[in-house]
């Protein structure tokens, strides 16, 4: 899905546009994020553009190298940044809250504060 993509929104279940907003941590952007343009629910995030990784592919190709152990990296990388792992996460029994913000966040919302909590105990 992309932004301009004519789909059927699973929350108002109307045929709308595909919009691409901005994803907020506190006053932060910390994303994009597809909305749907009539009642402005998340659809999901944008993918990766193709024309990039066609080119990637195509270098790689030329090069004769193996990328699938370099982009087989990136989701494991991504999913460890969530907030459930990062330092500035508050212990709270019923929600997750960030220190930063002061707000609640979700486990798996990826910020640019990430900051490793494993690291900061050793
Ligand atoms: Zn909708």
């Amino acid at each position: 899905m992309k932004a301009g993509d004519i789909v059927t929104c699973p929350h108002c279940g109307e045929r709308t546009v595909v919009k691409l907003g901005k994803k907020f941590s506190g006053w932060q952007v910390c994303g994009e994020v597809l909305t749907c343009a009539l009642c402005s629910a998340e659809l999901g995030t944008p993918e990766k553009a193709k024309s990039d990784s066609s080119a990637r592919d195509k270098l790689a190709a030329l090069l004769g190298g193996d990328e699938t152990e370099h982009v087989s990296l990136a989701p494991g990388e991504e999913y460890r940044r969530g907030c459930r792992n990062c330092a500035h996460r508050l212990e709270h029994p019923f929600k997750m809250l960030c220190g930063l913000t002061r707000s609640e966040v979700e486990p798996m919302h990826v910020c640019p504060e990430f900051r490793d909590r494993e690291e900061k105990g050793k």
